[in-house]
């Protein structure tokens, strides 16, 4: 295990802070950001002092999810402020970079808001500049006494993913799925990469297995095979679960609402907080 090797890196804890939560996906698109942030939010919206850590360098969303696109500034020891709006506290590349980008960012790029330069650079710096730009986000910012900090994993059971492993330790991890054959398929990597790493399971969130047309209110399973209800035990995320052991954490409906809120910046937890009845802002709420 990452526990018995020697010659790496310390694991340490981000100062001030209580609990780090990462949430995850082996596929992209699953909707993984898009519950960090609203279970983060409401975690928030409960009086938990709660922050969030976007660590997709790559493809960052926090700062479209959260409407936030300042330029951090740096504290007297030159840790990173991070931005909040919704009484949650936010860090990402995204902030840093003040274009999209595909590049990773320089040690000026972190600190300066001139453009990133055209990406020349040779593929064997392009990883050390990621474990550094990466370093920069897990143990330079300021932010203060947090109970909660969700970290946004990017997509994937990679070298990223390793790397925060080894550096930060994480207290546990919640993994986001489709009901999908191969989302499931991939997620079974994820819990591996977890365990090798030596960071509990929390559980299995299940993202779209449900149409709530907003007509007629039917429910309408996406993508699976069989015909039992989506709460049975039979297919997709709860079978899994089962299977690996691990604990089911609840559904996220498809829900066009849930994309627009994301869209313009004001996640569900926010957007539908006045509606008890919000049975997509419910489903977040439970599951926080
Ligand atoms: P990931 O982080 O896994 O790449 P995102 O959170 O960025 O995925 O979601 C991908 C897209 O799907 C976004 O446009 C988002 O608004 C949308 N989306 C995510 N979950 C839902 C949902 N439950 N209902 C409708 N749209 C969703």
């Amino acid at each position: 295990t990452f526990k018995s090797r020697r010659g790496l890196p310390q694991k340490r804890r981000i100062r001030d802070v209580q609990k780090v939560v990462a949430v995850s996906s082996a596929k992209g698109g699953v909707g993984k950001s898009t519950i960090a942030v609203n279970l983060a939010l409401a975690l928030a919206r409960r009086g938990i002092r709660t922050g969030i850590l976007d660590t997709d360098i790559f493809g960052p969303s926090i700062p479209t999810l959260l409407n936030l696109h300042g330029e951090p500034r740096l504290d007297s020891n030159n840790c990173l402020i991070p931005l909040t709006n919704y009484g949650l506290k936010s860090m990402s590349m995204g902030y840093l970079l003040p274009q999209a980008s595909s590049s990773p960012p320089s040690d000026t790029e972190l600190t300066t808001s001139s453009p990133p330069p055209m990406d020349t650079t040779p593929i064997s710096w392009r990883g050390l500049m990621v474990t550094k730009a990466m370093q920069q986000l897990l143990h330079s910012v300021s932010w203060g006494p947090l109970d909660i900090l969700i970290l946004d994993l990017p997509p994937g059971t990679g070298d990223v993913q390793l790397t925060i492993g080894q550096e930060i330790i994480l207290d546990g991890a919640v993994i986001v799925s489709t009901p999908q054959d191969i989302a499931l398929r991939d997620a079974v990597r994820g819990f591996g990469m977890f365990q090798k790493m030596d960071v509990p399971v929390l559980g299995m969130v299940q993202n779209m297995a449900f149409f709530a047309c907003p007509n007629c209110g039917h429910e309408t399973k996406i993508f699976s095979h069989s015909h039992s209800h989506v709460h049975d035990a039979e297919g997709g995320v709860v079978a899994q679960c089962q299977r690996l052991g691990i604990e089911f954490l609840g559904d996220i409906p498809l829900d066009a609402r849930v994309c627009e809120d994301a869209d313009r910046g004001m996640p569900t937890v926010v957007a539908e907080e006045g509606d008890q009845n919000s049975v997509r802002r419910q489903a977040f709420i439970s599951i926080a």
